[in-house]
């Protein structure tokens, strides 16, 4: 038998730069909950200040966060009312908090979750890449050695990928990029989102890299980095004159060799050519 608690948890989304991005229902929240659980009470202060609000506030960050949870769980499970927020964004994305949302699972403490900013959905809405199919990696390791394993296990990913950067590591990890996935793969970087100095910028990974190097104000700030997916094999259509030739030469010659031979006369990607030739095989098409 489940024992069910009257107490709530909030998870309160908080903007990332732009104050007026705060929803009405996160302010009403944050006036009328006993406590807010915050990253940090000065940060989240000022927040509170510029919508006149007065509340109790208590701090929860990664260093406190596992005491902390235990703490706020007695809290909620006498009835309270708690909002957990962090410095920006949305709490538990790459910010504290998941230690307490498991353990509200874990004592059956209602938690209700707020919709708001967060920095990966809204560089990925305006990246201009595919963003169906999405996959979040928050921080690259700082270690290069763990940041090109991880970029090497991403190499073959088909979908878009998330991943936050930091000012002093974006250099580096572009070159990352160019060297464990690809030079010609497609990012953008979206930095400060929703400031004065809102920058969105897509390139190749190479021109990215110079583009950066050029001017240091290019990456100031907070950043996100939007990596387009693996594309599977080129899925060229040959022409049925391209296909004649291949077919005719095919009574003559290896698979390779006429492949050679056709792409040479009809001015198109061996490579291409021969991966379709491959595909095709079994179908008799050549
Ligand atoms: N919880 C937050 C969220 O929902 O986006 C993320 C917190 S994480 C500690 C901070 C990182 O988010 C930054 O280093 C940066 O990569 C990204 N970020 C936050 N605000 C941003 C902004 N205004 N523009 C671009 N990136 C931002």
């Amino acid at each position: 038998m489940h024992t069910f608690y009257n107490g709530i948890l909030y998870i309160v989304p908080t903007p990332i730069g732009n104050l007026s991005d705060i929803t009405h229902r996160a302010l009403e929240v944050l006036k009328n909950v006993n406590l807010i659980a915050a990253e940090n009470i000065r940060h989240t202060n000022i927040l509170l200040q510029h919508f006149n609000i007065k509340n109790n506030l208590t701090s929860m960050n990664k260093d406190n966060e596992k005491i902390k949870s235990d703490i706020l769980i007695k809290e909620l499970q006498i009835g309270k009312k708690i909002a957990l927020v962090s410095n920006a964004g949305t709490p538990i994305i790459n910010d504290p908090g998941s230690i307490l949302i498991k353990k509200c699972h874990l004592y059956n403490i209602k938690i209700i979750p707020l919709p708001g900013a967060c920095a990966a959905i809204t560089a990925l809405s305006a990246s201009g890449i595919t963003n169906n199919r999405f996959c979040y990696e928050g921080f690259l390791p700082t270690k290069k050695t763990l940041r090109c394993n991880l970029l090497q296990s991403l190499k073959k990913e088909t979908r878009t990928i998330i991943f936050y950067e930091t000012k002093h590591r974006i250099l580096e990890s572009i070159q990352d990029i160019i060297e464990q996935i690809d030079k010609n793969r497609h990012i953008v970087i979206a930095r400060e989102i929703t400031k004065k100095w809102e920058s969105i910028f897509g390139a190749t990974a190479t021109l990215m890299f110079e583009w950066l190097k050029k001017d240091k104000y290019r990456y100031k700030g907070e950043m996100v980095i939007i990596m387009d997916g693996f594309k599977k094999l080129n899925t060229t259509v040959f022409s049925k004159k391209t296909l004649d030739t291949l077919l005719i030469l095919r009574n003559f010659f290896s698979l390779k060799q006429s492949v050679s031979i056709t792409s040479k006369i009809h001015n198109v990607s061996k490579n291409n050519l021969y991966q379709y030739a491959l595909k095709n095989k079994n179908d008799k098409i050549i």
